[in-house]
């Protein structure tokens, strides 16, 4: 068995019941990809939307693609086509395109919110109070072509694993706080992506479904 299988492995032995894994495959070529869809992997998430429409077209057409990155708002009609999961909606504006290109591709486009938690100061993702104001306004509830399944967030980037898991604690508080105010009728409101090569077992200890591996599967990153 080649390397990454055996590291695969070694991160679906680790699943807990619940948990889905996006083999993170961003900067890695397409046969460290094929290699893991042949050990029985189909969810890969990517953060680059040139790198994942060329891995797209080349890879089997059953692969389960997920966008995980920051999206530029002019870019969600390239992937809107095919796309299954939006991990990281941070305004109201990109929510807005994603529903227009979900309406022209006549497909509804599944997607996540994404919480800012950490402490370092990233541009990306809602407080707590912009999360709840932009849910209270109820413009979302508007756009037919957008489904909100859930939240998405990263912990500070730290070996301090009880501020990691103080962080994740916290999203999941966030998480069934906005369940039971906004989406206690909608069962497909279920999704809570959080965890990454170092810290998914914490995150799936606080209640993570969708955990976001890369490194670890694949090995570390060449960047071009
Ligand atoms: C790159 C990336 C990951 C995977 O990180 P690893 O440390 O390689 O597991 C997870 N989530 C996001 C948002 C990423 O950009």
């Amino acid at each position: 068995m080649g390397n990454i299988t055996l590291n695969l492995k070694s991160v679906t032995d680790d699943l807990k019941e619940g948990v889905r894994l996006v083999a993170i495959s961003k900067f890695h070529p397409a046969e460290s990809i094929l290699e893991a869809y042949q050990a029985g992997q189909r969810v890969f998430g990517e953060s680059h939307v040139q790198e994942l429409l060329v891995k797209q077209q080349e890879l089997p057409s059953d692969i389960e693609w997920h966008f995980i990155g920051h999206l530029q708002t002019n870019k969600v009609k390239y992937i809107a086509p095919f796309i299954s999961l939006i991990h990281a909606v941070d305004t109201p504006k990109l929510l807005r395109e994603i529903d227009k290109q979900g309406q022209k591709n006549e497909r509804v486009l599944h997607c996540l919110l994404e919480l800012h938690i950490a402490a370092e100061e990233t541009k990306y993702g809602f407080s707590h109070d912009e999360l709840m104001a932009f849910l209270e306004d109820g413009e979302w509830r508007t756009m037919a072509h957008v489904s909100i399944d859930g939240l998405m967030c990263m912990a500070t980037y730290t070996d301090d694993e009880e501020q990691i898991r103080g962080e994740f604690h916290l999203a999941k508080q966030i998480f069934d706080e906005v369940k039971e105010r906004f989406f206690a009728e909608q069962p497909s409101f279920c999704e809570l992506s959080m965890g990454m090569s170092h810290d998914y077992p914490i995150a799936m200890d606080e209640g993570s479904t969708l955990i976001r591996v890369g490194s670890k599967i694949f090995g570390e990153r060449v960047y071009a």
